[in-house]
């Protein structure tokens, strides 16, 4: 007998066999090779590619609306897809704050003219997006932007610094957080902009990172302007907006995104570093934990419609895989074999940072500890 459920798997079935085969025919021989050591301008044109080539194949926005360009299917096509991605080596598209962050805070606070306009170029990787919250001087303590957004006719003059905005030299728009009334009480004086990054007065400046690559910048807005139909949601409710924003950039979706990242890391340390004795118990235990990330992936996935649950198992997720990938990495780091000695390198450093961007390791065990634990403040 054929029941809901058989069909469902069925279908699931298909999607992965068919997903498998594209995926074979489309990743990037090169990339593949070389990951990590392709040089920035190359990765990027890489990753830029891959956005294109998922929008062609049909796999881009996979659990988003088809009215907007995406696929109309669920989260777990979503993670099915992650985790077939991660076994072919795929690249991380550079998209992502597009289609994480941007995406699903449009469909759920936006206005119809928001979602018709920004969305299907986020899908299609024509537009890549960045992420202006963090400040020199808010970072965990995000509620303190300085960042101004005057009004003026038809919309906003946003003035001020963002720092470590990821993408930022690649983007069209940008996602702003900035205080709206500075009169109003903390929480309540916030707006969420959507700046076009192409604007007169939006002045980039590369921040050089540790691993030698520059994908966030120092971003000055010297009064620019935004028109008010690309505020999301009313003016001073920016902070809720922005936690929407917060709760997908460390969900399921980014969640099987780094899995493909540290999957592969794992699949190489396996397959150029294994040695007798104490360090192949050590591959055995991380290879262990990185399918672990996968399991926390899908106990998400199975928590979708139960909203506190869903967001439980994400904060728990981040601090799992961010610091999951630094033991990996920091493994082939040590053990330096020669042929991918600078992969080693490049990702060691590129870790570093995986528990400080999405809202830091120590910030996160203090939401775990409230929301999840229950522990008093
Ligand atoms: C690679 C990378 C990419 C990033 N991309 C973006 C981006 O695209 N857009 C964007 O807006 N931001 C981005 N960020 C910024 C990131 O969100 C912030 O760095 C992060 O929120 C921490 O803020 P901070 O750097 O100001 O550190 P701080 O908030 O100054 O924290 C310093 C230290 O103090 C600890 N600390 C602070 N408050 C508490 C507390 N209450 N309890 C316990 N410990 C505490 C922190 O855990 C940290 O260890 C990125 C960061 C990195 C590393």
């Amino acid at each position: 007998m054929v029941t809901a459920d058989t069909a469902d798997g069925a279908a699931l079935g298909a999607f992965r066999r068919e997903a498998e085969r594209w995926l074979a025919a489309n990743v990037d021989e090169r990339w593949r090779q070389n990951r990590g050591a392709l040089g920035e301008e190359e990765e990027t044109r890489i990753r830029s590619e891959w956005d294109r080539r998922l929008f062609e194949g049909g796999y881009a926005g996979l659990s988003l609306p088809r009215e907007y360009g995406g696929q109309g299917l669920g989260l777990t096509e979503e993670v099915a897809f992650g985790e077939l991605a991660a076994r072919a080596q795929a690249p991380d598209g550079l998209g992502r704050v597009g289609k994480i962050l941007t995406a699903p805070t449009l469909i759920a606070h936006g206005t119809e003219y928001q979602k018709s306009t920004f969305l299907p170029p986020i899908m299609s990787g024509e537009h890549v997006w960045c992420q202006g919250f963090s400040e020199p001087g808010a970072g965990s303590d995000l509620a303190s932007v300085g960042c101004s957004a005057r009004r003026v006719d038809g919309g906003y003059l946003v003035r001020g610094r963002k720092t470590w905005t990821s993408f930022s030299r690649h983007s069209q728009r940008c996602l702003v957080l900035a205080c709206t009334d500075v009169r109003a009480p903390r929480y309540r004086n916030l707006s969420l902009l959507l700046l076009d990054m192409h604007a007169p007065g939006v002045e980039i400046s590369p921040i050089r990172q540790i691993s030698d690559s520059r994908h966030f910048s120092e971003t000055a807005f010297d009064d620019v302007f935004v028109a008010e139909e690309d505020r999301v949601g009313a003016e001073g409710d920016g902070w809720r907006m922005a936690m929407t924003v917060l709760a997908n950039e460390r969900g399921v979706v980014e969640g099987i995104a780094r899995y493909v990242v540290i999957r592969a890391d794992m699949d190489l340390l396996q397959q150029c570093c294994a040695k007798p004795g104490e360090t192949e118990e050590q591959i055995r235990d991380l290879d262990t934990r990185v399918e672990l990330v996968r399991w926390q992936v899908s106990k998400a996935v199975a928590r979708e419609h139960d909203a506190e649950g869903f967001l439980r198992s994400s904060m728990v997720l981040k601090v799992i895989w961010s610091e999951l990938w630094q033991e990996v990495t920091g493994l082939g780091a040590r053990l330096s074999c020669p042929a991918h000695r600078a992969h080693w390198r490049h990702q060691y450093l590129e870790s570093r940072s995986a528990t400080i961007y999405s809202g830091t390791s120590e910030i996160h065990r203090n939401m775990i500890a409230e929301r999840v634990l229950g522990l008093p403040k």
